[in-house]
């Protein structure tokens, strides 16, 4: 071997490795609701999720990652076709998702990558790009759910988060083709509205105080009327079904035994009890949270049996695994359940991403990051070139430790599910690292919050002279977004909800 080859034979040999890599596949698994708070990975003092930590310890953990609009439907839109509620026109969960338009799985699918979607979709028409797909009706119970499939309706018995993980399991075992790279979406009803745990978890944490959020008890001063307006307080708000005073009906005999034993004493013992005041306030939350907590131990153990077979099979190594949910939750902060609001709990969702021999394991990221990079990233990945229209960017370049120059300084949110449930006004904002400025379009009124020196959002600084310099500068930056992402000067009326932007007017000056 002369000189030259001993230089070049490692070059071509890492350039043929390069090349004849295989495409990676990927696991999107997906939550509904799943609050960062209890995610034990991200520092929560009330659960400790070992199988969703797996992924923090063995990838990265991404610490400031946004929705465009907390709220359910939407945000799986928003995913999809990497635009904004405006763009896609799934503003609010009360519309039908346009399967016509493109989204992510078909280009992958275009691709020859084989798309699968179990669990639940949420978005009223069928899901199309897939090459597999399993879903729940609707919201889907917690119990024995019905699953559309093209082939019609399937009805199975069982927890419905173990029955998701079953059809997820099954599907990469036994039923896609092992020839052919892959993109698996698992995503689950859990932790949703009414906290059903499963029959393994109803009594877990019995016996045990849950701590409580340093804001629980919110008194909503120093802000706008809406933080006060809302329908989504744990004090006045929570139903008789979320408590489970009584029993769901769609349970099986067994399951309805299991149920009676954990819930049932209970029950008498609060009749018993006639608690009112704060200690009525504090068993609500109690009541609350831990049912909440028992649906996640559900999900932790499906990640953890996903991530078990990944490692099984020899897939791990090939496959991009990713942990998010559908948007950020209170679990009691501001006194609150719920989403919707561009304050942090709901602004703020969890992300984690395990990519071996990419990703430095436990390594965490605090860049801005938003669920509309979703559908790019997942291109990026698959090493196929975005559509110009889409909206975000890829997190690639943060993956790989490398923070490209021109990544964003800010956020742009927009809420719009108003009259609708839980009562919040519609808002759209911006967020920086360190500010967040929300305008009330619907009542002409803006907060501003200095996130360093109130990270909670208990004191909105909004017209503070020592702020008028800033509040010019993050105005000026919203109406660049807005401009930026084609946002129309004013939205419709949710019963008729423009497909296209229409052409923005000339905005009046507000201050
Ligand atoms: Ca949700």
């Amino acid at each position: 071997m002369n000189k030259l080859s001993l230089i070049l034979f490692p070059l071509m040999v890492s350039a043929s490795i390069l090349y004849s890599a295989k495409p990676m596949n990927i696991v999107f698994m997906f939550a509904d609701d799943h609050a960062y708070q209890a995610i034990s990975a991200y520092g929560s003092n009330r659960n400790q999720t070992p199988n969703i930590d797996r992924l923090a310890k063995e990838g990265m953990l991404f610490d400031r990652a946004f929705v465009t609009n907390s709220i359910c439907a939407p945000s799986r839109a928003v995913i999809l076709t990497g635009k904004h509620s405006h763009l896609n026109g799934q503003l609010t969960n009360g519309q039908r998702f346009d399967g016509e338009q493109q989204t992510f799985p078909k280009l992958l699918q275009k691709k020859g990558y084989q798309t699968a979607m179990v669990g639940k979709w949420h978005l009223k028409s069928d899901p199309t790009g897939f090459d597999f797909w399993q879903v729940l009706q609707g919201q889907g119970p917690y119990y024995n759910p019905p699953m559309n499939t093209p082939d019609g309706v399937k009805k199975i018995t069982g927890y419905t988060t173990d029955v998701i993980t079953d059809v997820t399991l099954d599907w990469l075992k036994n039923k896609r083709d092992p020839n052919k790279p892959f993109i698996l979406m698992s995503q689950h009803k859990a932790p949703h509205r009414n906290w059903q745990p499963g029959p393994k978890y109803l009594t877990k944490y019995d016996g045990m105080d849950i701590p409580e959020p340093e804001t629980l008890r919110d008194d909503y001063k120093n802000r706008l009327e809406p933080a006060s307006t809302q329908a989504m307080t744990i004090d006045r708000h929570l139903s008789t079904s979320d408590l489970k005073i009584k029993a769901p009906s769609n349970l099986t005999p067994e399951q309805k035994e299991k149920w009676d034993a954990a819930y049932g004493p209970k029950n008498k013992a609060l009749e018993d009890a006639n608690l009112e005041g704060d200690a009525l306030f504090k068993w609500k939350y109690q009541r609350y949270v831990k049912d909440y907590l028992r649906c996640i131990d559900a999900v932790d153990e499906s990640v953890g049996r996903i991530l078990d077979y990944l490692d099984q099979s020899g897939l791990a190594e090939n496959t991009v695994v990713i942990y998010s949910s559908d948007q950020g939750w209170y679990l009691g902060e501001h006194g609150w359940y719920d989403k919707r609001w561009m304050y942090e709990e709901s602004f703020r969702t969890p992300l984690l991403v395990r990519w071996p021999g990419v990703t430095k394991p436990g390594s965490k990221n605090t860049d801005l990051v938003q669920n509309l990079d979703y559908a790019q990233t997942f291109l990026d990945i698959s090493g196929i070139k975005s559509p110009k229209d889409m909206q975000g960017k890829s997190i690639v370049p943060l993956l790989k430790g490398k923070k490209p120059k021109n990544w964003r300084k800010s956020l742009y949110y927009q809420y719009y599910e108003f009259p609708g449930g839980h009562s919040v006004r519609r808002h759209y904002g911006v967020r920086t690292e360190t500010h967040k400025l929300i305008y009330f379009y619907m009542l002409d009124g803006w907060e501003l919050y200095d996130l360093e020196k109130d990270p909670n959002e208990l004191n909105s600084v909004y017209g503070q002279p020592e702020y008028a310099a800033l509040t010019k500068e993050l105005k000026d930056e919203l109406n660049r977004l807005r401009k930026k992402y084609k946002v129309p000067v004013d939205d419709r009326p949710l019963t008729k909800v423009p497909r296209t932007p229409r052409k923005p007017k000339k905005e009046k000056k507000k201050s």
